[in-house]
């Protein structure tokens, strides 16, 4: 088979890229090895539920933002969006609570209320990070691509935008803690929680300015899906094929194919099929999984190779949840951020303290009557689903173990749930990757490193010219931060008429 471009994987990022470049008039061919697309989007179906596998906040949905940028181009309709007031709760050791995305005032007001010892420091620093985040968030949405814009370019828009943008300048690559002076330690355990959520790592890992975004973002808005991400998969799948393009599933791809003289020229399928690609070749794969498998080992760069090597990820342990309505009428919000232990004397650990809750919307319950479907997110050490165990067994105790302290956790943090919730499934990184073969079922962006905020270069570009990779890991900040890199890459393949 030929085609213009080819895309290996039907997750968000490269359902999106195929539905830009589709629409603009390319012939594009999407290959994902499952029989249905979506990736970590896809809806997790069982006894009449459709679980999210997701916290179910989605940003940029607001006019002109980026998903509505591109559905304005595409000839589907968006998926049916609504806001979420607030975004979430987060639930701390001593039960305090703060609601996050309500008003400013109000939000403004918990703050005094719940971290009185250092009240008007964590208003200064909320107001900070406000402004510098709604700055960048503004001037992504001029140009999708200003991650990776020159210094001299990214200079001159960030100085229109006066102080605000002499600000950003000056924060530079600070990570997150040196902006948290003056605040208690309660108050930092509030901002790892949410961070480690939203951004896969601690105050000390995270860049200020990536914290800005992700901090800033839940504060002012954030949107359910009905249906889930899911849903916005389908439309994407929906709108590729409606202009044109073709969406082929169960079509598990090898390899890259390479002609006589080693430049890359399509896929090879692991049915033996070649499809041969044109212009280029697109990669929804995590960058470890594009060279390791696509490109191959020994045509991956030495330098890349040790730079894949120091790169981390997170695992994700869900249980998908049953809940009843009474209990959902006693919960103080559908979302939930729950710490358990303030971890006084050690680095701040996700793996055993944190819980998000995510019950389906009253409006879109994804579930037999009288019922909502939940899903609980806990993170996990990938390593430890794969090294330990030599066979099934051995993995379903390892599973029934993190169960066991998930459940116990869980009721810690939320009494309330009482016997309203029931165990339907759960899901680990071995589950991930047998669905998605991403290494180590680690997914999600990467862990960052407290200093990388501006990468240099556009975050699709590989070691080969005509191969480009949009996913998760290369563009961290959930699927808004995927949708614009999938835009600026088609802009570069196929600019806009
Ligand atoms: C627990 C959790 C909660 C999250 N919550 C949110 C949230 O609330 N809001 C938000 O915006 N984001 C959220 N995210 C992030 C978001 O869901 C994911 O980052 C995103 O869906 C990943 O998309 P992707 O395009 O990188 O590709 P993936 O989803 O990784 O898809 C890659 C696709 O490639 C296919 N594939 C793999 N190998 C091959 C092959 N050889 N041949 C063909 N196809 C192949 C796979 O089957 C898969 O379909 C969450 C992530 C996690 C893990």
């Amino acid at each position: 088979m030929e085609c213009e471009v080819v895309v290996v994987g039907g997750g968000i990022g490269g359902l999106t890229v195929a539905a830009l470049l589709a629409q603009r008039g390319m012939n594009v061919c999407l290959l994902e090895r499952q029989p249905d697309v979506g990736g970590c989007a896809a809806n997790f179906d069982k006894f009449g539920y459709s679980f999210e596998q997701s916290y179910g906040l989605y940003s940029s949905w607001g006019p002109d933002e980026i998903h509505r940028r591109i559905f304005a181009e595409l000839s589907v309709e968006p998926p049916e969006v609504h806001a979420l007031d607030p975004s979430y709760v987060v639930r701390l050791p001593d039960q305090c609570q703060v609601a996050v995305g309500k008003s400013v005032e109000q939000f403004e007001q918990s703050l005094r209320e719940v971290f009185p010892g250092c009240a008007d420091a964590a208003v200064e620093f909320y107001r900070r990070l406000n402004l510098a985040g709604t700055t960048l968030r503004q001037l992504l949405q001029e140009d999708a691509d200003l991650l990776s814009s020159s210094k001299a370019s990214r200079t001159y828009k960030l100085l229109s935008k006066g102080r605000a943008g002499a600000k950003i300048m000056a924060a530079g690559s600070d990570p997150l803690f040196a902006h948290l002076n003056g605040t208690s330690f309660r108050f930092r355990r509030f901002v790892d929680a949410q961070l480690q959520t939203l951004a896969q790592g601690n105050s000390s890992e995270v860049p200020y300015l990536q914290a800005a975004i992700a901090l800033s973002e839940v504060q002012q808005g954030m949107f359910a899906i009905r249906g889930g991400s899911a849903a916005l998969a389908a439309r994407l799948a929906d709108s590729i094929k409606a202009s044109g393009g073709s969406v082929r599933v169960n079509a598990p791809v090898l390899r890259l194919a390479y002609n006589s003289a080693g430049h890359a020229v399509g896929v090879d399928l692991v049915s033996g099929e070649k499809v041969t690609a044109s212009r280029a070749i697109v990669s929804n794969l995590t960058v470890w999984d594009t060279y390791g498998k696509l490109v191959g080992l020994n045509r991956t760069p030495p330098e890349i190779r040790k730079t894949l090597q120091k790169l981390r990820g997170w695992g994700a342990y869900l249980m998908f949840l049953s809940m009843e309505d009474n209990a959902a009428a006693a919960l103080a919000g559908d979302r939930l951020l729950t710490l358990t232990d303030w971890q006084a004397d050690s680095e701040y650990d996700p793996e055993n303290q944190q819980l998000f809750f995510n019950a389906a919307p009253s409006w879109d319950r994804r579930a037999p009557a009288g019922k909502r479907a939940v899903t609980v997110h806990a993170f996990t050490e990938p390593e430890s689903w794969f090294t330990f165990h030599s066979d099934e067994e051995e993995v379903e105790a390892r599973d029934q173990q993190m169960l066991e302290a998930c459940w116990e956790r869980l009721h810690k943090a939320m009494p309330e749930l009482g016997s309203g919730v029931e165990v339907i499934d759960t899901m680990n990184p071995r589950g991930y990757y047998d669905s998605t073969r991403r290494k180590l079922g680690m997914v999600g962006a990467l862990v960052p490193t407290g200093t990388q905020f501006w990468p240099g270069q556009a975050s699709y570009l590989t070691s080969l010219p005509n191969l480009f990779n949009i996913s998760d890991t290369s563009s961290a900040g959930g699927l808004a931060a995927i949708s614009r890199a999938a835009l600026a890459l088609a802009d570069k393949l196929a600019p806009r008429r």
